[in-house]
């Protein structure tokens, strides 16, 4: 269908200001807190060869069937933008011979064919932990923990946080002919593509969003009734340390998530504010990936957080009257040299600050500072020139005051709020 070729494309997003400034606060606090838990951050390319993908989220799931953005370059490679981290994650790490066990944290964007509507989108960005190298609970408890902190730390209430076992290689076999066993007598109501499903990865079928297709799951053998002695323990392990931890978690029989390399743990956060896409994020244990990109057997666990999501979960900041930003006035020419002397002092203090170059008469430049969105301006007038002071003005009170030379810095700090 022909697309309005000025628009953006579907499913993409704009961040103009202060949305902006808006994601790289949401950024900021998930690189203190995850440097706080000790993890290092790792960047990859934001395409790979598909190949890494589809050996590991899996051929059947939806996101290689259906949602991915592949494409040949010039010289005939297949080569997809990556739809998630994990598997670039761990391709780099076996590739650069990174040191295990690692902690590793990774923000960027990521790209999924999928139908676009709020909150969820063809391009949007994924914060994401990996702990590769750690087979305790405690690793998964931490992880569940982290995410949780993160949300409210960005004054996110109203937040669930689920959770489910989908055991091991062990169990899983036992567990997966039953379901089978279980599906076959209600294939008749499932849908064309749980059909297939069923044949290739029956567990997708939980994830299905058709009406007929979930009512027919609520009824299915669930995973956690499965477990072998060793996954019951280490599952055990996970809500004994959250407990301690003082975190409510919901158990949710239902929670098999997306993605084919997922075993044991399984975790998700939904939000209360967010419409059918509630899922801010989740994540869980991935024990066979790395030996499966031909590494060492490496137990590992990770977590991905959706940024779009997050921010339309957080509370609304209202629209800031004014900006943090400074304005400096001359009256007359005289005090122009001045002014922009002060204009890099302000600066050199980390205060952005501007003035109108350009401007012939005070009245303009308090125009222009209006029209910046300042939140003060400091004026020199002839008179503050002879006496080493500054005038200062509130530009949202119209209060003005008058400051000596050496208190301008702190003066218009706190008026900025800084
Ligand atoms: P997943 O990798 O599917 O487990 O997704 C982890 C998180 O990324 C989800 O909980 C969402 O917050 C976010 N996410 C996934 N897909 C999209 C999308 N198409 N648009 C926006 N956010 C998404």
């Amino acid at each position: 269908m022909a697309e309005p070729t000025q628009a953006r494309p579907k499913g993409t997003l704009d961040f103009v200001p202060p949305d902006a400034e808006r994601k790289h606060h949401v950024e900021s606090v998930f690189r203190i807190l995850a440097r706080r838990y000790a993890f290092q951050e790792i960047v990859t390319p934001v395409f790979e060869h598909t190949e890494v993908f589809v050996k590991s989220s899996g051929a059947a799931s939806d996101v290689v069937t259906k949602e991915m953005y592949s494409f040949q370059d010039r010289a005939g490679r297949d080569l997809t933008l990556r739809p998630e981290g994990t598997p670039g994650v761990v391709r780099a790490v076996l590739e650069n011979r990174v040191r295990l066990p690692a902690r590793l944290y990774y923000i960027g964007p990521y790209f999924r064919y999928g139908r676009p509507q709020k909150g969820r989108y063809r391009e949007f960005n994924q914060l994401g932990l990996e702990a590769l190298g750690e087979a305790t609970p405690m690793t998964d408890a931490e992880l569940i923990y982290f995410g949780d902190e993160f949300f409210r730390d960005l004054g996110i209430v109203d937040l669930t946080t689920r959770l489910n076992s989908i055991g091991c290689r062990e169990c899983r076999p036992a567990y997966r002919a039953e379901l089978v066993g279980f599906l076959e007598q209600h294939r008749d109501k499932l849908c064309d593509d749980c059909r297939v499903r069923l044949e290739r990865n029956p567990l997708r079928v939980f994830d299905c969003k058709n009406a007929t297709c979930h009512r027919v799951v609520g009824d299915a053998p669930k995973p956690r009734a499965f477990l072998c002695a060793d996954c019951g323990r280490h599952f055990e392990g996970v809500t004994t340390a959250l407990e301690r931890l003082g975190l409510k978690y919901e158990l949710d029989d239902r929670l098999v998530r997306g993605l084919d390399y997922y075993n044991r743990t399984t975790f998700e956060y939904v939000s209360g504010r967010l419409g059918a896409q509630d899922s801010l994020g989740g994540g869980g244990r991935y024990d066979y990936l790395v030996a499966g990109f031909g590494g060492p057997e490496t137990p590992a666990t990770g977590l991905a957080i959706g940024l779009e999501r997050t921010m339309l979960a957080m509370p609304d900041p209202g629209k800031p009257a004014r900006r943090r930003l400074a304005f400096v006035v001359w009256m007359t020419e005289a005090e122009r040299a001045a002014a922009w002397d002060l204009v890099d002092r302000l600066r050199a203090e980390g205060i952005p600050t501007l003035m109108d170059y350009d401007a012939d008469r005070p009245k303009r430049q308090f125009k222009s500072a209006d029209a910046a969105g300042a939140a003060c301006c400091v004026i020199i007038g002839p008179d503050e020139l002879a006496h080493g002071m500054y005038s200062v003005k509130d530009l949202a009170s119209g209060e003005q005051s008058r400051v000596p030379h050496d208190l301008i810095v702190p003066q218009v700090r706190a008026m900025l709020r800084d």
